[in-house]
């Protein structure tokens, strides 16, 4: 008997098996209809097999699917992803799927010319129509606008029979790249980079670089060479390029157009499903070269991928924490050895991780020391709070104050860096000292000024502020305690009336379209100030800025987890990073009450080395990553006693295991959301531990009720 072992999206962790009836034909990767209970779902074929033990009495499959099959080396991906981050494999199976979800988008009605039939009356205006038309096909709409007629006259050619209207198929056509459209002349350092990966590529082999180089030195140019390679060598190789946040994705789509002559498919959550549907058959069809993307587009059925880059590959935002929790950079590099690609992460600012791999020469590792052409890193100065402390419910110290006067009388941009959305991240009452935080929760309101509300950034919980203090009445006694962006541009606006002020979060710029323009003002100079949180500081390159001030560089310092001197550095290395470009010097000034902190100190050297020296010595010393591997079980409940009891079962349960720690249970960081109680374990073990059967064998052994939520984080970004 023949059976078929199926991934259907349910969070089990095994592929279900069907019989195959005789005459059907299927092979992995097809997608199938099982029965499952009394409904029908949708599945993969993990995998074919004939059996002899013909006593088991399996269901059948029910159909094999018109829709494409996933790629063998796909399917490959999905299991093993599901198998690193213990999900189950039939959801990561469901993700390569996400593109199917919308149907695909109505096919489009258009007119061209009928042969070389002639108008019966030559009108200026249907002359128009048949001059703006030529031999092209263009909707009616379009054509009458190109010609400058009314819709009409169209419509008088179509009745005449000299036009025709057909439809036309909502297959997308991609343009194939040209590698040499606009080719760019590189540099020493970055044409051995691109030498090097697009040797990478054409070893179609699994080749993993580090490309490491300052901000503004050409990382992009030299990826995009390297991509121009793969293409001269196979003008069907594919091509995916990830990005951590999608407002950057308009500027890297711009310049690939620019330099290929022919635009790349777009792949994130802000893509309209018709449009994600189009670009995943154009994928699995290979009439798609390149994607640029989130990091979701690793999940593509992608059938000649030939290299992969992650680009700003140390950014947080690669992490995916809710749903199917993964690092984007991990499963990419995982994906390049499964097609067996290249795979280029690109960084300024290089995770421990990465530069470990590159260290221990796993990694090719590829260095670009210079800005290009004349631009030089900007000057990095600390400015000692304890010295000139600005004045009381002020921000901006007398220094840094002067600086943008400066700036702004020699007509340039300062960036003033905070990253911390709203007005203030703290309301608390005078009276009783009172914290203000959303229901149920541990975390604290931020205040809003735009909006006139208080917002809980964890789970978006809103209300206006209250004239009250809601815990012992008083009133007029809620004072706002810190800044966030919007305070520090309302103090600009003061100082600076004159100024032209925007401030950039996912406040005030909530989708692409808007990131775009406000980015577009900015490179265009209509903005002399600009309050950002990260949302800005990442990436962008505005050829006017000269200037940037973080206003608070001891912020992320303050956290204490894991990767808090390792974010801190690199955020405040990408945003001073952001000043100074050809022809005008930057620099960067940031504030502190703690100038001898090591961060701060490596940062005002420009010394990564010793940063990377510091941080590596102290994650060695305690054998965290990159040294040892850490995953964390995370429990969640609304009640609190089934938590604590599931916790306790788990404890109990802990499997005998060498070079390897299991610690808490303990209250998770938020141990409080929207009335869900969270408990944590932490496991810790060496490097070459197998953390992934430990955590399988002990889950295996605790059975949890359905009121308790359990998430594996394996790898988890911070602790
Ligand atoms: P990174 O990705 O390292 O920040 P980019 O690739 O964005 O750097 O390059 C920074 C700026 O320098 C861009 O405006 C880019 O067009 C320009 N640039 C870099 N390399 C070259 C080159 N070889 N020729 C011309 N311009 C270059």
């Amino acid at each position: 008997m023949k059976v078929a072992s199926v991934l259907i999206p349910l969070p089990v962790p095994e592929a279900f098996d069907y019989a195959v009836p005789d005459e059907m034909v299927v092979a992995r990767g097809d997608q199938v209809a099982v029965p499952l209970g009394p409904r029908l779902m949708r599945g993969i074929v993990s995998e074919v097999f004939e059996t002899t033990g013909s006593n088991r009495r399996l269901k059948a499959v029910e159909a094999v699917l018109d829709d494409p099959a996933l790629p063998p080396s796909t399917v490959d991906f999905v299991e093993w992803a599901g198998r690193w981050t213990l999900a189950a494999p039939g959801e990561m199976a469901a993700t390569a799927l996400k593109g199917l979800r919308a149907p695909p988008p109505r096919p489009e009605r258009r007119v061209r010319r009928v042969g070389e039939r002639q108008p019966a009356r030559a009108t200026p205006a249907r002359t128009a129509v048949l001059a703006a038309l030529g031999d092209r096909a263009l909707t009616a709409a379009d054509l009458a606008r190109a010609a400058g007629v009314s819709s009409g006259v169209v419509k008088g050619l179509v009745d005449e029979g000299v036009l025709e209207i057909f439809e036309v198929s909502a297959q997308a056509a991609f343009d194939p790249p040209d590698p040499d459209h606009a080719p760019s002349s590189l540099n020493a350092d970055q044409a051995a980079a691109a030498q090097a990966m697009a040797e990478g590529v054409m070893a179609r082999a699994f080749r993993p670089f580090l490309l490491d180089g300052v901000t503004g030195s050409g990382k992009t140019e030299t990826y995009l060479e390297a991509a121009a390679e793969a293409l001269r060598a196979d003008p069907a190789a594919q091509i995916l390029i990830l990005l951590p946040e999608i407002a950057l994705t308009q500027a890297v789509i711009e310049r690939i157009t620019a330099r290929f002559g022919a635009a790349p498919a777009e792949w994130h959550s802000g893509v309209a499903p018709p449009r994600r549907r189009q670009v995943w058959e154009a994928v699995v069809a290979g009439r798609c070269n390149i994607v640029v993307g989130a990091r979701s587009a690793l999940f593509l059925p992608f059938v000649n991928l030939r290299l992969v880059v992650v680009d700003e590959e140390h950014d947080s935002s690669f992490k995916q924490e809710e749903g199917l929790v993964y690092h984007g950079r991990d499963l990419a590099v995982a994906r390049a050895r499964i097609e067996g690609a290249a795979v280029v992460l690109a960084s300024a600012t290089p995770s421990l991780e990465t530069l470990w791999n590159a260290r221990q020469g796993r990694y090719g590792w590829l260095k670009l020391r210079a800005r290009h052409g004349a631009a030089v890193l900007p000057d990095i100065q600390l400015l000692d709070l304890r010295q000139s402390p600005p004045d009381p419910q002020t921000w901006l110290s007398q220094p840094l104050r002067q600086a943008i006067g400066e700036t702004l009388a020699r007509r340039e941009q300062t960036l003033l860096f905070l990253n911390r959305r709203g007005y203030a991240p703290v309301v608390l009452c005078r009276a009783c000292g009172h914290r203000l935080t959303a229901p149920d929760t541990d975390s604290w309101l931020v205040e809003h000024r735009y909006t006139g509300r208080l917002v809980c950034h964890l789970t978006g919980f809103s209300m206006p502020r209250p004239k009250l203090c809601p815990s012992c009445g008083a009133e007029d006694s809620l004072v706002s305690v810190g800044p966030g962006v919007e305070r520090v541009e309302e103090e600009v606006r003061q100082l600076f009336p004159e100024a032209r002020v925007a401030v950039f979060s996912s406040d005030t710029v909530p989708d692409g379209k808007s990131a775009r323009a406000l980015i577009q003002s900015m490179t265009d100079g209509q903005i002399d100030i600009l309050v950002a949180t990260q949302a800005a500081a990442k990436g962008h390159n505005f050829p006017g800025l000269t200037l940037v001030g973080v206003v608070d560089a001891d912020l992320g310092l303050r956290g204490g987890d894991l990767r808090a001197a390792e974010r801190t550095y690199q955020l405040l290395a990408q945003a001073t990073g952001r000043a100074g470009r050809a022809d005008k010097p930057g620099r960067a000034l940031l504030q502190t009450w703690t100038p001898e902190h090591p961060v701060l100190q490596a940062l005002a050297a420009g010394d990564r080395d010793a940063f990377v020296e510091a941080e590596t010595a102290e994650r060695e010393i305690a054998s965290l990553p990159p040294y040892g591997r850490l995953a964390a079980i995370i429990l969640s409940s609304e009640n609190a006693a089934a938590v604590e009891k599931v916790a306790a079962d788990l404890a109990q349960a802990i499997p005998n295991a060498e070079r390897l720690e299991v610690y808490g249970p303990a209250d998770a960081p938020l141990a409080l959301v929207r009335g869900r109680r969270r408990k944590r374990l932490l496991v810790r073990a060496d490097r070459d531990v197998d953390i992934q059967a430990f955590l399988r064998a002990w889950l295996g052994r605790v059975k949890a009720p359905g009121s308790v939520r359990l998430t594996v984080d394996v790898d988890p970004y911070s602790f």
